[in-house]
């Protein structure tokens, strides 16, 4: 069943995201070769609990740490470590927060220092996508506008979408329904519709589509070891509307593709 959300209670995912926008602008400070990923991830956590939050993915099935951290042709899931970036690298942040109760989900994927054209199309080609579907989020459209809207555009750059992988509503849960697939058709699916709150995340790799998962149990990867990329934005239907509760402007502060 579908949770739909009071106006207070958007206002408290607001809030939840804001705290998120901001961990990952610490976050992207940081971003650079030879930092390891577990230091990111001791970076996000800390700055979420100063903020009164708990990391969301902390302990969610058991999984080990506040930030999916996913390098290359892994596509999400991926955990933090000892690993070094290093130049070239396409890192996937994925974090979660939960502040007040309520949950907000947000992802973001960089190049390092990257000079591969393709890697930066990949990178913009997924990010725009997001704004696609977010495009088609407000009353009465139905959830396949959205996803026929991120898998045509997408498809339409020549790179393809994972099926296997879906974004979610979310609110006292970290995953609520409906899921949110990246790929669908047009007028099917749950009509859209007011106080609903849902995470829209677009997996995009650079070549097919299939994936495999690691043997840590977690990482998900392309099964053809070409990158991947990972945007991801918590959304609402308020007054009618679609509006972004999460926010890219602190990463966007500190990196520019
Ligand atoms: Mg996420
Ligand atoms: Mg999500």
């Amino acid at each position: 069943m579908i949770f739909y959300k009071t106006k207070d209670e958007v206002d408290l995912i607001k809030k939840s995201a804001l705290v998120l926008g901001k961990t990952h602008g610490e976050v992207a400070k940081l971003i650079k070769p030879g930092v390891k990923t577990k230091d990111l991830d001791k970076v996000a956590e800390e700055f979420i609990k100063d903020n009164n939050g708990y990391p969301s993915f902390k302990g969610y099935n058991n999984f080990p740490a506040s930030l999916c951290i996913s390098i290359n042709d892994e596509v999400v899931h991926g955990i933090p470590s000892n690993y070094e970036l290093r130049d070239g690298d396409v890192v996937s942040i994925d974090c979660g927060v939960c502040l007040n109760g309520f949950h907000s989900d947000s992802a973001y994927t960089y190049a390092v220092n990257t000079n591969s054209e393709e890697v930066k199309r990949l990178l913009q080609t997924t990010k725009d996508s997001l704004y696609v579907g977010i495009s088609q989020v407000r009353v009465g459209n139905r959830i396949g506008d959205v996803s026929f809207a991120i898998q045509d555009y997408v498809e339409k750059n020549r790179f393809s979408v994972i099926r296997e992988l879906v974004g979610h509503g979310l609110g006292k849960n970290l995953h609520e329904e409906p899921q949110v697939p990246n790929y669908g058709k047009r007028g099917r699916g749950i009509v859209l519709r007011e106080g609903l709150v849902i995470a829209i995340e677009p997996m995009v790799n650079m070549g097919k589509r299939n994936i495999s998962q690691s043997s840590d149990g977690w990482t998900i990867r392309t099964a053809d070891r070409k990158p991947s990329a990972h945007f991801e934005h918590t959304v609402a239907i308020v007054d009618g509307k679609c509006e972004i509760l999460t926010t890219f402007e602190y990463i966007e502060k500190e990196y520019k593709l």
